[in-house]
């Protein structure tokens, strides 16, 4: 990576993420090995590492960082966990998953936002990912139970039928409420019972599907 990228990599790291209250050593080496330049359109890439979500095209925005890194660790993703991302917008945050280690299948709704996301992922080595263009608030039943659900979208409300395909034990983490303004939480799920808590107020593109918003 150029010395530019680097340092502003590292200033990103510092400022952004450590400073911030994320000090996971395994997730902050994560964010140190993505080329989140990479990620944005040409015209954006002397912002790429200020924290602050950035247009991808179509609508839609690759999220700022510290929320990526927010999420990320609320899942405490472990090596080898199987993780569903819907809304794969860039990839950013799902090569963030592919350095943890994860095995990872990744829905998108956008054919051209997919199709740029996996040329770039698979350019940079990523390999334990699977891709999928579909309405991903309905899940990937086959591919089910993962160990974790990662909306990076809005949603109304955790969907009861996505919240099936997690194993017992599984987490669920995505931005819920109204359009205009959301809660991130994490939901444990237990088929008889789940635990839900609320790490912090947001603001995401919505997830648009059966199980999402109607536009
Ligand atoms: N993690 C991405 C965030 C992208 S924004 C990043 O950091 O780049 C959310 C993405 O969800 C958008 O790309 C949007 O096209 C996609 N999306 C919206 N509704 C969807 C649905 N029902 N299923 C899958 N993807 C959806």
């Amino acid at each position: 990576m150029q010395r530019h990228w680097r340092d502003d990599l590292e200033r990103m790291i510092a400022l952004d993420l450590r400073a911030r209250g994320i000090r996971d050593d395994r997730l902050l080496e994560a964010f140190r090995a993505v080329p989140r330049h990479e990620f944005v359109p040409y015209e954006h890439r002397l912002n790429a590492y200020a924290d602050a979500p950035l247009p991808i095209g179509n609508g839609q925005t690759i999220s700022q960082p510290y929320i990526v890194a927010l999420m990320t660790a609320a899942l405490a993703v472990s090596k080898g966990a199987r993780v569903l991302e819907i809304g794969t917008g860039s990839g950013y945050q799902t090569a963030i998953l592919g350095e943890l280690g994860a095995r990872v299948w990744t829905i998108e709704r956008d054919a051209s936002l997919q199709c740029d996301a996996k040329a770039l992922l698979h350019g940079l080595g990523y390999r334990n990912i699977n891709y999928r263009c579909a309405d991903g608030t309905m899940g990937w039943p086959e591919a089910a139970p993962f160990d974790h659900i990662l909306a990076t979208g809005s949603l109304p409300e955790a969907p009861a039928p996505l919240l099936a395909q997690l194993r017992d034990g599984g987490s669920f983490v995505g931005s819920v409420g109204r359009r205009t303004i959301q809660e991130m939480v994490r939901i444990v799920y237990h088929p008889q019972q789940m635990t839900v808590e609320t790490l912090c107020a947001c603001r995401f593109v919505p997830l648009v599907g059966f199980n999402g918003w109607t536009h």
